[in-house]
Parts: C-alpha cells; sequence; structure tokens
C-alpha cells in the first residue's frame, strides 16, 4: 500500500484563505480588526523563529499584530503588568506569551493571569475545562490543526480506534479529550500512551488512527502498525544540518517505512507544524467574533 500523503502545507493554505476572506468581511461590515499580541522573553532562537512566523502570519491574513520583546531578566511582575495591560486593550483580542520562560518566571501564574477570551493558546484552565465538557471557545492550536488535518483529507474519526502516543498538556492530552467528544464529526475510541505505558506497541498495533506527539526520532517502527493506519506524526526533531546549514528536521515516525503500510501519513516537515500557526489565526479571529458578538 503507498500512502496518501496529507500535505499540512496545502491544507493550512487552504485554511489561510478561507481566513483571509473572513477577516477582509469583517472589516468591510463590521469594521472590525482582529489583533494578536505576542510576548517573548528572551532571546532563545527556535522561540524567536516560532514568534516572527507568528506575526508574518499576522500580517500576510491582515491581523493586527503587536510583538512585545522582553529581555531575559524581566521580572515576573513585569510581565504580568504586561498581560494586564493586554487584557484591557481593545484592539487585542489574542494574547500569546511565548514558552518556554526563563527558569525565574512562574509559568502557570502568568498563563493563568490571562484573560480566558483573549487565551487564543487555549491553555487557561477555564478553556481547558471547557474542552473538556465539550464547549470550547477555542480548541487549543495543535490539537485543532490535528482534527482539521484529518476531517479535511476526509477520515472519518466516529468510532475509530484513536491511540495517542505522548500525554502532554499542549498536545497529547487536549487531542485525547477532543476526538473522543461525542458529537457529530467526532467520536473516536482513544487510548492515551504516556512515559508509563508498559509496551505502547500492544496499542500502536490496533490504532485505525495513530497520532505520535512525543520528541524521539523513529519511536514509530512499521511493525508497530497495522496495514491501512492513519498516521499524525507531530513530533518534531533536529537530527543535523545539511551542508548549506539548514537543520535535517524529522518527525516521531520512520516516515519511509511506515508509509509502505499506511494509508496516510503527514510528512515532518510539512505535515502538522502549519497548521499549528493557522489554528492561532483562526483563534485570533474567533477571539476577535465572540469580543463583537458575532460568535
Ligand atoms: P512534551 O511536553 O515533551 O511531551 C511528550 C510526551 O510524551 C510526555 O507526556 C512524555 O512523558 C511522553 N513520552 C516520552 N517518551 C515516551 C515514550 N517512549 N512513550 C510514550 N510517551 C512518551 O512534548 P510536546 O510539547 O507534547 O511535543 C511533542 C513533540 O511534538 C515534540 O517533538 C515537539 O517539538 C512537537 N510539537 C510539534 C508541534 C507542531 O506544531 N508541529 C507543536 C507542538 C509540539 P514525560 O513527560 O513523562 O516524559
Amino acid at each position: 500500500m503507498t500512502a496518501q500523503i496529507i500535505s499540512g502545507t496545502e491544507i493550512a493554505k487552504q485554511i489561510r484563505e478561507e481566513l483571509t476572506q473572513e477577516i477582509a468581511e469583517l472589516k468591510e461590515k463590521h469594521n472590525l480588526i482582529p489583533g494578536l499580541a505576542t510576548v517573548l522573553v528572551g532571546e532563545d532562537p527556535a522561540s524567536q523563529v516560532y514568534v516572527g512566523q507568528k506575526d508574518k502570519a499576522s500580517q500576510a491574513l491582515g491581523v493586527y499584530s503587536e510583538r512585545h520583546d522582553l529581555s531575559a531578566d524581566t521580572s515576573e511582575q513585569e510581565l504580568l503588568a504586561l498581560i494586564d495591560k493586554l487584557n484591557k486593550d481593545p484592539k487585542i483580542h489574542g494574547i500569546l506569551v511565548q514558552l518556554p520562560l526563563p527558569k525565574h518566571i512562574n509559568v502557570p501564574r502568568v498563563l493563568f493571569a490571562i484573560d480566558p477570551k483573549k487565551d487564543v493558546d487555549a491553555f487557561h484552565p477555564v478553556n481547558v475545562g471547557k474542552l473538556m465538557i465539550g464547549e470550547p471557545d477555542y480548541l487549543p492550536c495543535t490539537p485543532c490543526g490535528i482534527y482539521q488535518l484529518l476531517v479535511r483529507s476526509g477520515i472519518d474519526i466516529k468510532g475509530a480506534e484513536v491511540v495517542m502516543v505522548g500525554a502532554s498538556n499542549i498536545v497529547g492530552r487536549p487531542t485525547a479529550m477532543l476526538l473522543s467528544q461525542e458529537k457529530e464529526g467526532f467520536g473516536g475510541t482513544v487510548t492515551l500512551c504516556h512515559i508509563l505505558t508498559r509496551d505502547i506497541s500492544i496499542h500502536t498495533k490496533r490504532a485505525d488512527i495513530l497520532i505520535v506527539a512525543v520528541g524521539k526520532p523513529k519511536l514509530i517502527t512499521a511493525d508497530m502498525v497495522k496495514e491501512g493506519v492513519v498516521v499524525i506524526d507531530v513530533g518534531v526533531n533536529r537530527i543535523g544540518k545539511t551542508e548549506s546549514g539548514k537543520a535535517i528536521l524529522v518527525g516521531d515516525v520512520d516516515f519511509e517505512a511506515v508509509k509502505e503500510k499506511a494509508k496516510a501519513i503527514t510528512p515532518v516537515p510539512g505535515g502538522v507544524g502549519p497548521m499549528t500557526i493557522t489554528m492561532l489565526m483562526l483563534n485570533t479571529v474567533k477571539a476577535a467574533k465572540l469580543a463583537a458578538g458575532l460568535a
């Protein structure tokens, strides 16, 4: 079997075109411009790249973007004061604090200070709770991207055996919660594997849909999956550099071998990655609509 390659690049492009149109309409009909503030503390090179990509995406789509770059020695109080200011700013509908934060800053305290209505990452306990009870305002960006990849590739989740490997608060757990909802378009029977799972291959072998978010190259090999599985590989691992100095990226799945057994599979790069930032844009538009009473 040769797998269908699920292109996150293509699907993200499709969604961005839809969003560009929606943003233009919001401006024209309601004089509403969605606004996103990004906050970066310190000079972590990967974080600088991510924040840069988010600002670029905002500008390309017509979202008002405000970037706050703070020095690594910014105190927690200073950061909380900035969040308070952004919470009160009517131009800003979404606030994103880039993680990781420097060690002297208490991450939960900072994330919990963001107004849940502006929490476009959906990390605030209010939004985590709303997802848990099936009433989300926002879906966390990576799980939402995974969902869109499945749905827009015509993969039926209802009744499927879904195995989620990796149980982080930002990917694995919310994805498991999202796909197991007993609602139209969802309805997977989800198994959540984590570091204490005795033998993940027992579970991965019976997956109709296998999602992997761990951060270990070749964690999933061909002998661990069944014929016809749909594989979503969230992992991003830098395994070296090309001669021109560009990072070589691979996922958590042995792509070349597993694609011979899979019905469909996402590549790394070009799979989940492009979706995550696009979902941030989607959430920012939703936040602006909620603030204006249009959603
Ligand atoms: P994380 O916070 O490190 O979580 C990884 C999870 O996998 C943890 O629950 C970890 O348990 C668990 N784990 C570790 N080894 C395992 C094993 N052998 N079997 C089963 N579970 C295991 O990472 P994350 O933030 O979820 O990210 C996971 C990967 O996805 C990373 O490579 C990250 O770069 C990538 N990612 C990509 C995107 C994107 O947009 N493409 C977005 C987010 C993340 P312990 O915590 O107990 O070790």
